[in-house]
């Protein structure tokens, strides 16, 4: 049984429900069923087989959802085209990942040709999911060189979980073409909930509106995305049962906040697009009285072994990648897979991420570490500071130096105090020596603070 028996199993019961909506297309159960087949029907009619990669070029449309689950019930390799790249890097992109088809929505971006998606429906032939299928992901946007991550149909392991979870009205904020959008998809699939999808590139206000008229009860953030919402003036009330966070760090006071607001329901996940669900933080676990409850993203999920190796975090298990494209399977070592994430484990076996190693600065007359996210996580404490992001920057003496970008809601700045309050605070070595203030942080098309974008400011 995969993910799509579960998908199926849903959409066949209740088909007056709803299941899909975005935009102006309101889906029932039983009309997304019928698309589902007729996007399939059309990729067969097109010459699509079990094992064919096909590359999906698409917003955040219920159409685009059902295309998704449509390659994989046919037992294709599903390939997310990511729109951070030019057309150049684009084209190089498929080739590379050695599709048989392209299948683009016009409506959503033109940089490449392929099958138009409104024109793929074919007829309502109902077909029995094949039982294998894989996801390619390009991962790169914050992290130097793209790769190519394959995951296998254990994305049934990694979410069957949430069959047993009661439907929810979800509001889907991430790309589908993301980990975290695709797997929200599929969350709101396999439980039977309510999947509405706000814009491709999000935004505070259209968030706060559907929240409103849909009212809805989950939701997943990257952070920058909660934090715009928490400061929008028609910030939504404790109308949620269930909040997930994660895809980059979260400063502990703004999880604080949301807490406030909205209720032990915000749940601080880690995972990568190689490997999913890797620990959560459950929120009745967080305690305020415990600051580093706010901290740390949780304990390792039940079927993911977690292992720290030199300060790395190296992860195995099924919902970790094959491998990547055309390089040799995981499995064909031990089926290890460095994060290249830097934490520890407290001693009640909870997890802490301490930067990325990319983040890290090494700074010093001894080149120490600098861990960026503590820096981040110290500033926005700091009154009238919203948003941080430390980044090293190149210096002929100390290779790296400290600089901060900050996002701030006061007009004077008193740079001095800043660096007082870190330097008593983090100590000598985390002192920035420069400051650039900025009206808002560069965002990767997902939604998180893009740190290769600030660091090539000094290149
Ligand atoms: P991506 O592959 O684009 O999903 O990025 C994955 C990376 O995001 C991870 O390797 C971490 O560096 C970071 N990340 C994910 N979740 C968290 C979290 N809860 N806190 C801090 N960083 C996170």
């Amino acid at each position: 049984m995969t993910y799509v028996d579960l998908a199926l199993d849903r959409l066949s019961t209740d088909g007056d429900r709803e299941a899909l909506i975005g935009g102006d297309t309101r889906l029932t159960r039983s009309q997304a069923r019928d698309l589902l087949f007729r996007l399939a029907d059309g990729l067969v009619q097109r010459g699509i087989k079990p094992g064919d990669g096909v590359a999906v070029y698409v917003g955040n449309t219920p159409e685009a959802v059902l295309l998704n689950v449509a390659v994989h019930l046919l037992g294709g390799r599903l390939v997310f085209v990511p729109p951070e790249p030019g057309p150049g890097e684009l084209r190089a992109f498929i080739d590379r990942a050695e599709v048989s088809a392209v299948v683009v929505d016009p409506t959503f971006d033109t940089k490449i040709d392929g099958w138009h998606l409104q024109d793929l429906p074919g007829d309502p032939v109902e077909r029995a999911p094949h039982p294998s299928f894989a996801t390619v992901s390009y991962t790169g946007g914050t992290t130097g060189l793209p790769k190519l991550a394959v995951h296998g149909p254990n994305l049934a392991a990694a979410f069957s979980a949430f069959k047993d979870t009661p439907p929810q009205k979800m509001l889907g904020t991430t790309l589908l073409t993301h980990g975290s959008g695709a797997g929200t998809a599929i969350m709101a699939l396999v439980s039977g909930s309510k999947l509405v999808l706000g814009p491709s590139t999000f935004d505070a206000d259209t968030f706060v509106r559907l929240a409103e008229e849909e009212q809805i009860t989950s939701t997943v953030f990257v952070p920058p995305m909660m934090y715009e919402v928490l400061d929008h003036p028609d910030c939504p009330g404790p109308q949620f049962t269930n909040i997930r966070i994660g895809g980059s760090p979260v400063a502990p006071a703004r999880l604080r906040q949301a807490i406030e607001r909205w209720g032990p329901v915000v749940r601080q996940a880690y995972g990568m697009t190689e490997a999913f669900r890797i620990s959560s933080m459950p929120p009745e676990d967080i305690d305020f009285d415990r600051p580093e409850t706010l901290r740390t993203v949780g304990k390792p999920s039940p079927d993911i072994e977690v292992e720290i190796r030199d300060g790395d975090i190296w992860v195995r298990g099924p919902s970790v990648m094959e491998g990547y494209w055309g390089e040799p399977p995981l499995s064909a070592s031990d089926g290890w897979f460095n994060t290249g994430d830097m934490g520890h484990f407290d001693d009640e076996g909870y997890l802490y991420l301490d930067d990325r190693s990319k983040d890290v600065i090494v700074t010093g007359r001894t080149s120490d570490n600098v861990y960026s996210r503590l820096l981040d996580d110290f500033l926005v404490t700091l009154p009238g500071i919203r948003q941080a992001a430390a980044v090293a920057q190149p210096d002929d003496a100390l290779g790296e130096v400290v600089h901060v970008f900050l996002v701030t809601d006061v007009p004077d700045v008193d740079f001095d105090r800043i660096r007082a309050s870190v330097v008593a605070e983090l100590g000598e070595l985390y002192q920035p020596r420069g400051v650039t203030i900025v009206p808002q942080l560069p965002l990767t098309k997902v939604g998180k603070v893009d740190k290769r974008k600030l660091r090539s400011r000094f290149r």
